[in-house]
């Protein structure tokens, strides 16, 4: 078996829906088990939807959400009454939700988990348009459960031998929503932004699948953003260590928590273009042969804040640090990048919420120092561990190229050398690197 994930673009109109199902019927020798996200920005139009400020602006959102999938069924000539159940509901939701912009989080995720449920519907009317007998599932109606998290929630336990045992008795294609689940309260929940392809991840871990495809619309894991580097070129095969670093710092191609199960249970993670069927992509496995190139790919988060935190008082001392993390641990706020002196500490974090609390805490304990509009730059590669030299060929031609670097971390991995510089020159330093490893 395996499990074919489609984004949002690869079902974004009626055309691409045919396209996937075609995709979809080329490997039904496989057993595919698939896996939708909502249409192209339709998740987005919900959260607009339930965030309305007046009735006027709310019914406009769902008239053009109406609108986007009635084009699609009528594109595809499947049966028009197919969302009925769905829009009813939605407009019902509408009807009945408190108008105001603070709308509550549990709220949201149940606006938000039409764009999937919709979606599943379609996909699978036009499988079984081309003789492909499908049906499409609600998540939770195969068990997906989850922990009230609601915006992030996890999966609970159980929710892998529920998958298990329901997929495996389905004699048809399974056309499952992405992103959403329920809690045992039977209350909806969302798996946070790009969410899908945890879902896939899951329900792959789930059946133990043989491979789960990652179908987006470009081709693969690319070598950096084809937005600042013109000459990329695609990845054919990373290690999980490596795709986790370049998700968690900018490559967009993939959602970083959707390769945990997959990681687990040791399935390879295709990533495919639907757009070009025919390319080979990326596939992300455990482990990778030993590679000639050293370095693999150049990732770029912007929009980071730096925090600097100095103490004498951590001179010799301990404690210091644990109480700094603390104080991120208090707030739940995440740290991407650490780098530490004997005096002081620096950590990036990639959205100023909540910060002023976080700022008042740590400045009782030391001396802050807050810089914005920060890059982090982040250089992956397995081969990096062999050979020497690495970090003194990067930082020489960023240096020839006047390019000022800060805070600099390579985590024990050793499979990434990560560091900060001004968002303004960030461009320019991913191209110096990529001329530099790749030409
Ligand atoms: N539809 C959701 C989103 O736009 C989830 C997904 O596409 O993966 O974030």
């Amino acid at each position: 078996m395996i499990v074919m994930k489609f984004g949002g673009t690869s079902v974004g109109n009626a055309e691409r829906i045919k396209n996937v199902a075609d995709i979809i019927k080329s490997r039904i020798n496989k057993n595919p088990v698939v896996v939708v996200s909502a249409v192209s920005k339709i998740t987005d139009a919900l959260i607009e939807m339930a965030r309305a400020k007046d009735k006027i602006k709310s019914s406009q959102m769902i008239k053009h959400i109406i609108k986007t999938h009635m084009q699609v069924i009528k594109g595809l000539g499947i049966e028009k009454t197919l969302l009925d159940e769905d829009i009813k509901e939605l407009a019902a939701l509408a009807d009945n939700a408190k108008i105001n912009s603070s709308i509550d989080l549990a709220a949201l995720d149940k606006f938000q988990s039409f764009g999937e449920r919709m979606s599943s519907k379609i996909v699978a009317a036009q499988l079984n348009k081309i003789g492909i007998t499908a049906k499409a599932f609600n998540s939770w109606e195969l068990g997906f459960l989850t922990d009230s998290e609601f915006g992030n929630a996890e999966p609970l336990e159980d929710t892998y031998d529920n998958l298990k045992k329901n997929i495996k008795k389905q004699h048809v294609v399974p056309v499952i929503t992405g992103f959403i689940g329920k809690t045992e309260n039977g209350e909806i929940t969302t798996l946070g932004r790009g969410g899908s392809d945890y879902t896939a991840a899951i329900v792959g871990a789930a059946i133990n699948a043989e491979e789960i495809e990652i179908w987006t619309d470009v081709n693969g894991i690319l070598s950096a953003d084809p937005k600042i580097v013109q000459n990329t070129h695609t990845m054919e095969r990373v290690s999980f260590a490596e795709a986790s670093e370049l998700a968690y710092f900018g490559a967009k191609v993939l959602h970083p928590k959707t390769l945990l199960p997959a990681m687990d249970k040791n399935i390879p993670v295709r990533v495919l273009n639907s757009f070009e069927p025919g390319n080979s992509g990326t596939t992300i496995y455990k482990t990778i042969e030993k590679r000639r190139s050293i370095i693999k790919a150049i990732a770029c988060k912007k929009k980071i804040t730096m925090i600097n935190v100095g103490s004498s008082r951590m001179l010799g001392a301990f404690g210091f640090l644990a109480r700094v993390f603390d104080i991120f641990d208090d707030h739940r706020k995440s740290v991407d990048v650490v780098s530490t002196s004997e005096v002081s500490v620096s950590l990036t974090v990639d959205n100023d919420d909540g910060l002023e609390g976080i700022m008042e805490e740590l400045g009782e304990i030391g001396t802050v120092q807050i810089e914005k509009n920060k890059a982090i730059i982040c250089a992956v590669g397995e081969g990096m561990k062999q050979v020497k030299g690495i970090a003194g060929r990067i930082f020489s031609v960023l240096g020839n190229n006047n390019i000022n670097v800060g805070m600099i971390s390579q985590g024990a991995s050793a499979i990434n050398v990560t560091f900060i510089v001004d968002e303004s020159i960030a461009d320019k330093a991913v191209q110096t690197l990529h001329k530099e490893f790749f030409g």
